[in-house]
């Protein structure tokens, strides 16, 4: 008898090209050149003799429904019905003629959002929101990017900076996070402290133990009861053993702080990509405003802004004067905590974006 197999259940993003605007969609992969008439306007120029003008605006990244509907209803009213997300959560509405851009960027002013973001500005800060829904946040990601965009505000309306800014937030300290210009993430700066009464309900020991990148868990029997232990010596305070076992504890209102990383940047078509490297260990992690971190990254936006040649991005700019002269420029104090002395350190030290065996 021949069965009737069950259809695949497809999965994952849609077909983009369906969300698309038909002028868009029309010339895909024809476009001629670009310009950037202003901050926040892109216009582009498809061999076809077509034209798209993009407008794009920031957002506070976690939307409720009401801002969802009002962003909605103006790209309904103003921008052909089409609306798109960056992955630094702008929105970006296109429309194909020039006369329909000044009515757009006046409705979006007049609903509170702030066009800019583009060529070199500071655009929105990406971030994770995994305080609302992940399981191992040990900060409000999404607070330190609305009280540090607050700042910087003009930043975004302004294309004042040498080349683009690209910043990040993470909310924990071992996954996202990505590469930036400059990225804010967690930094745990002790050891999990183990509620042993709980780890034999709640955990799988062996995954525990093989999660942990330096070998610092073993198994144990503690009071009667099987539960695992650390070596502290060895533990790098990274914080993967916890969403497993939310017994080992790492999350701690005094102990876990941010740490500043800069530099870091994706490949192109001039240079090689270059890694990310601590500046600022140890900064307070002190909701609702985060004044220590915000201080900060100020600082070496205002170095950078001085001091980098026009286009010059940040990893470009530290290359050329030097780390030694970045930390004198910025006025950061260079400590004992940049120095990468764990004992794993022959093979971290060795790092380079280069695939070797
Ligand atoms: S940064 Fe960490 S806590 Fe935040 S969403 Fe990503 S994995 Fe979850
Ligand atoms: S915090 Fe990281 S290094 Fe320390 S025990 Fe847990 S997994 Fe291992």
């Amino acid at each position: 008898m021949a069965l009737d197999m069950r259809s695949p259940i497809e999965s994952g993003c849609p077909d983009g090209f369906q969300y698309m605007h038909p002028t868009m969609r029309r010339n895909y992969g024809l476009w001629k050149y670009h310009e950037h008439p202003r901050p926040g306007v892109l216009v582009h120029y498809a061999h076809s003799g077509e034209e798209i003008w993009t407008v794009k605006c920031a957002t506070q990244r976690i939307l409720d429904s009401f801002t969802l509907r009002t962003l909605c209803d103006i790209g309904d009213k103003y921008a052909d019905g089409y609306i798109h997300f960056t992955i630094r959560s702008n929105v970006e509405y296109v429309v194909d003629t020039e006369e329909k851009v000044q009515p757009l960027i006046d409705a979006i002013e007049a609903a509170g959002f702030i066009v800019g973001g583009t060529a070199n500005s500071i655009t929105t800060l990406s971030h994770t929101q995994g305080w609302l829904h992940c399981d191992i946040p040990a900060t409000d990601a999404s607070g330190v990017v609305k009280s540090m965009m607050d700042e910087l505000i003009d930043e975004f309306k302004e294309c004042n900076m040498p080349n683009r800014v690209h910043m990040s937030t993470s909310c924990c300290q071992i996954n996202c996070g990505g590469s930036s210009d400059i990225a804010i993430n967690i930094q745990h700066t002790k050891p999990p402290r183990i509620d042993h009464t709980q780890v034999g309900n709640v955990c799988e020991r062996p995954s525990v133990v093989a999660r942990c990148p330096v070998a610092a868990i073993r198994p144990a029997m503690v009071d009667g009861k099987p539960s695992l232990e650390v070596d502290e010596k060895k533990c790098i305070c990274c914080g993967a053993c916890f969403p497993p076992c939310p017994p080992m504890q790492i999350n701690d209102a005094e102990h876990s702080k941010l740490a500043i990383w800069v530099g870091g940047n994706h490949s192109n078509a001039r240079g090689k990509p270059t890694f990310q490297r601590l500046v600022a260990a140890g900064v307070p992690n002190n909701p609702p405003r985060w004044p220590e971190v915000t201080a900060i990254v100020k600082k070496i936006l205002n170095t950078y802004k001085t001091d980098a040649k026009d286009w010059e991005r940040m990893n470009d700019w530290i290359e050329r004067i030097g780390w030694p002269q970045f930390f004198e420029k910025t006025g950061l104090p260079f400590t004992k905590y940049h120095i990468d002395n764990w004992r794993g350190a022959r093979n971290s030290l060795n790092a380079s974006t280069h695939i070797r065996f």
